[in-house]
């Protein structure tokens, strides 16, 4: 497969010296949907966090409806035809019916109750593991329950700038009968595009961070968000068919992700594993994972009107930079 790219160059005067100024954008096209992605010379967009994020943590607590103090009273129950408990419980998770639904089934699951603050640096496979395990038990019990619903999906706002409302870490499941836009152009993709892309990244080493035994793990060639992560878990089509070893296989991969972001310097991410109906014929699970800006009062916002409107990424963080800042952590 030929990943399609085109150098584009902006000339302009220099305003101090008067000299001609060349700056080269690397436009890609991303080899499974298509979208197009521009690659700028770093210019320091996504700068590193110095917010106190404890402070604030302790600033917003008492109001958490997700805390141990009032989680049970303010947080609503799933229909008992979902679950006869009303709520979903593995090891430290808790997963409820989102108050704010996007979907005909949507829910959050905390990765703790006790855990209000929760830097991307102390984020274990235990947690993330039992987290997972909850929304695959929820995509599980919709299926059941209600089989008009077969379009799964798991998610994170992680922190404000990511479009999270509560400050509590926290991941979000839809289930529902239509798929989200993604999830219907990556559902499209011919099965044979998924495993050429991987083949020549695989080749060509410059994004593949390696493969955790069943589940792949390489930097997006066009992304449309800083640092972004791909994953592809072969012939899994949904969340729902994930088994206990998947499961903690993805938490051991988002695990080395995520600390690998705080290394980096970022606590703010969105997740989107883009489930297919159970069964689709050999489509595999694919996971992105994305940096957003970091917290702190009037911060710049890494969603312009490139990503939002023309849904075209504009970043300054070249692929290959983070796939080197990333290392041999994915390498067994
Ligand atoms: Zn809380």
């Amino acid at each position: 497969m030929e990943l399609k790219r085109q150098l584009l160059f902006a000339e302009m005067i220099e305003p101090r010296t008067g000299e001609l100024l060349r700056t080269p954008i690397d436009v890609r096209i991303d080899p499974l949907t298509g979208h197009s992605s521009r690659i700028l010379p770093e210019r320091g967009l996504m700068p590193a966090g110095d917010f106190d994020l404890e402070a604030y943590a302790r600033e917003n607590q008492p109001r958490c409806p997700f805390c141990p103090e009032r989680i049970d009273r303010l947080t609503p129950k799933l229909p008992a035809a979902i679950h006869p408990d009303g709520r979903i419980v593995h090891g430290e998770a808790v997963l409820f019916p989102n108050l704010h639904a996007y979907s005909s089934h949507s829910s959050v699951s905390v990765y703790a109750p006790r855990l209000h603050y929760l830097p991307l640096e102390l984020m274990t496979e235990r947690l993330l593991g039992d987290n997972l395990a909850a929304q695959v038990a929820f995509a599980r019990a919709v299926i059941a329950a209600d089989p008009g619903s077969r379009w799964a999906s798991i998610n994170a706002n992680h922190m404000l700038p990511s479009g999270s409302s509560l400050f509590h870490p926290h991941l979000q499941g839809i289930v529902d009968s239509e798929p989200t836009t993604l999830q219907r152009l990556l559902a499209e993709v011919p099965a044979d595009q998924f495993a050429a892309y991987l083949e020549t990244e695989r080749r060509s080493g410059e994004r593949h961070l390696g493969s955790t035994g069943r589940v792949e793990w390489l930097v997006s060639f066009a992304p449309i968000a800083p640092a972004e992560l791909r994953a592809f878990i072969g012939e899994v089509p949904s969340p729902a068919e994930l088994d206990d070893d998947l499961i903690a296989e993805l938490a051991h991969g988002l695990a080395l992700a995520l600390t690998g972001y705080a290394e980096m310097g970022f606590q703010s991410f969105n997740l989107a594993i883009y489930g297919a109906p159970p069964g689709t014929d050999r489509y595999p699970l694919n996971l992105r994972l994305a940096c957003r800006s970091n917290l702190k009062p009037f911060y710049r916002s890494d969603s312009t009107f490139l990503e939002r409107l023309h849904w075209e990424g504009a970043i300054d963080l070249a692929p290959e930079t983070v796939a080197q800042r990333l290392g041999n952590r994915f390498r067994r």
